[in-house]
């Protein structure tokens, strides 16, 4: 399985699951290559100079299986994959990037990508959180499975393999964008509705990960005093696409528009 590149990295090409876990162990000294649109360039620029590197395009990670309500997705599963599943996950999908990069760009890498230089990645995150997404992943201690949640808080040495979820009575996606720009969202938030009314709402484009909106939540049935009370569950960051200060202002409309979309699908 290993061969060399130029850059004098080892590279380990694994052809399934089983040989992708061995090779990753606990994952130190490892970087994984799925998509490659953040690790590549980041390579070729000089930001990170891996030892060994673990591609994943042959692992056979890839896949959308359905099993009753639940749907299981796999790591290597594209970002273009996803765009015809129902919203949140599926509008969420469409409005990644362009063509090109969620051709290219997977699951596993969003849900992974460390906080970019100039513009937030990451936005599926916000509809796995929506969706009480489970992360089936493996690294020091074994294969464990976590609530999205808890996965982003502690992704370090981890490797997905797969990400699942119960398919929600009602979703909802809202994006602060720029009109010319066609690929990063400045905000994404996503919410969705389970058959016994819980409703839960996400944000990505903050720093950090993207997280829940617990205050949000809280007031579902309002959806004005709702995008009011969201802001203080999130810390927000300058960047190219957008100031922290104009973010905050931006975020209880997108709230307010999740929340307002739930309603009318009800
Ligand atoms: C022009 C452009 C526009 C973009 N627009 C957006 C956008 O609108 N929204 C957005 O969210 N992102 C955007 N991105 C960023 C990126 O394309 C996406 O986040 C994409 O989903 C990353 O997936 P990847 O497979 O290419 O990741 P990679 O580059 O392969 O990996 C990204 C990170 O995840 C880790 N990783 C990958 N797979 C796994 C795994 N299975 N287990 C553990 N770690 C893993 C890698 O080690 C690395 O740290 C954009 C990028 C470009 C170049």
């Amino acid at each position: 399985m290993p061969t060399a590149v130029e850059t004098g990295a080892e590279v380990l090409l694994p052809t399934s699951e089983d040989e992708a876990v061995a090779a990753f162990g606990d994952g130190a000294g490892v970087t994984v290559l799925a998509g490659g649109t953040i690790v590549v360039p980041e390579m070729t620029y000089g930001y990170l100079k891996p030892q060994r590197v673990l591609m994943l395009a042959q692992a056979g990670l890839d896949g959308i299986a359905r099993d009753g309500s639940r749907t299981t997705i796999g790591a290597m599963t594209s970002v273009a994959d996803l765009t015809d599943l129902p919203s949140p996950l599926g509008l969420c999908a469409a409005n990644v990037a362009d063509l090109e990069i969620r051709a290219q760009a997977t699951v596993g890498g969003n849900l992974c990508a460390p906080q970019g230089r100039d513009a937030p990645r990451g936005d599926l995150q916000s509809a796995f959180l929506a969706l009480d997404a489970q992360v089936r992943s493996v690294g020091a201690g074994g294969e464990r499975t976590d609530p999205v949640e808890t996965f982003l808080a502690d992704r370090a040495g981890r490797l997905i393999l797969d990400v699942s979820f119960e398919e929600p009575a009602a979703g909802a996606f809202a994006r602060l964008d720029r009109p010319h720009t066609h690929d990063y969202s400045a905000l994404t938030v996503c919410a969705a509705r389970t058959a016994d009314g819980t409703v839960r709402v996400a944000v990505a484009g903050v720093e950090g990960p993207a997280v829940r909106l617990p205050s949000a939540e809280a007031k579902a049935d309002d959806p004005a005093a709702a995008g009011a009370a969201a802001v203080s569950d999130a810390t927000f960051a300058d960047d190219a696409l957008a100031s922290a200060w104009y973010r905050e202002r931006t975020l209880p409309v997108l709230v307010r528009r999740v929340l307002t979309q739930l309603q009318e699908a009800a």
